[in-house]
């Protein structure tokens, strides 16, 4: 299993050009791909049809060699050759076009999809659309600056997480990423970020710098301290 990636990305802009980006993200299209078979223990071809895929990577930039596409990585390179990407198997493809390994579309018999949109609702004049999706490793920056060129008059924003706790935002327009945070740890009570996981000093265990939320060592006089603090809304409350 990968570590997943938690992505959310909003898309702001014109009506016409926010319609126009739904209808390309949500074209139908099919995938033949090869597919373990339990039965007789050996690949077959699978054909899997997206009727409506929400949101997809295919749908901004996809293979023009099929053939190539359905075939794996040359396995004997080194791994810095490999990392290039520069062959156009499924994994280099995907990897070099989108920045991701798999796709995110939600395809006909997928009951449970992770992939899902939300609005577009108004915004002045605009229309704001939001996308959540989950990808293997990293967040998909090479599709959406790709998807960006190809609506360049639409402000998208890529919050991203990843499950271990390092995260980020980059705000894209015209193919081009005009601004980028990034952050190696998140509080899961406040949101407070840092770049490294922050750790109470005494204990040396996790704690936040901002609520005291962490793991603490029963012995830590530090977070004992902390943890009689009033809760952090009646702190707020009482200042
Ligand atoms: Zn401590
Ligand atoms: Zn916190």
């Amino acid at each position: 299993m990968p570590n997943w990636v938690f992505n959310g990305l909003t898309i702001e802009g014109n009506p016409e050009s926010i319609t126009k980006l739904v209808e390309q993200m949500n074209s139908p299209f099919h995938m033949v791909h090869d597919s373990w078979d339990t039965t007789t223990q050996s690949y077959t071809k699978k054909d899997t049809f997206y009727s409506s895929p929400i949101f997809s990577f295919w749908n901004i930039i996809k293979p023009t060699d099929m053939e190539a596409y359905q075939g794996q990585p040359d396995h004997s390179l080194p791994i810095e050759e490999a990392m290039k990407y520069k062959g156009d198997s499924w994994y280099e493809f995907n990897n070099r076009e989108w920045g991701t390994k798999w796709d995110v579309a939600v395809s006909e018999d997928n009951k449970y999809p992770e992939t899902y949109m939300e609005g577009p609702v108004a915004n002045g004049d605009n229309l704001v659309v939001y996308y959540n999706f989950n990808t293997a490793w990293s967040p998909p920056i090479a599709a959406i600056e790709k998807l960006s060129a190809q609506h360049p008059n639409l402000l998208m924003t890529l919050s991203y997480e990843e499950e271990t706790g390092w995260g980020g935002e980059a705000e894209i327009l015209r193919g081009i990423i005009i601004s980028q945070s990034e952050y190696g740890w998140k509080c899961r009570e406040c949101d407070h970020t840092e770049e490294e996981t922050p750790y109470c000093e005494e204990c040396e265990y996790d704690m936040c710098p901002s609520c005291g939320w962490g793991e603490p060592d029963e012995k830590c006089q530090t977070h004992m301290v902390e943890s009689e603090l009033p809760p952090k809304v009646q702190v707020k409350e009482n200042a």
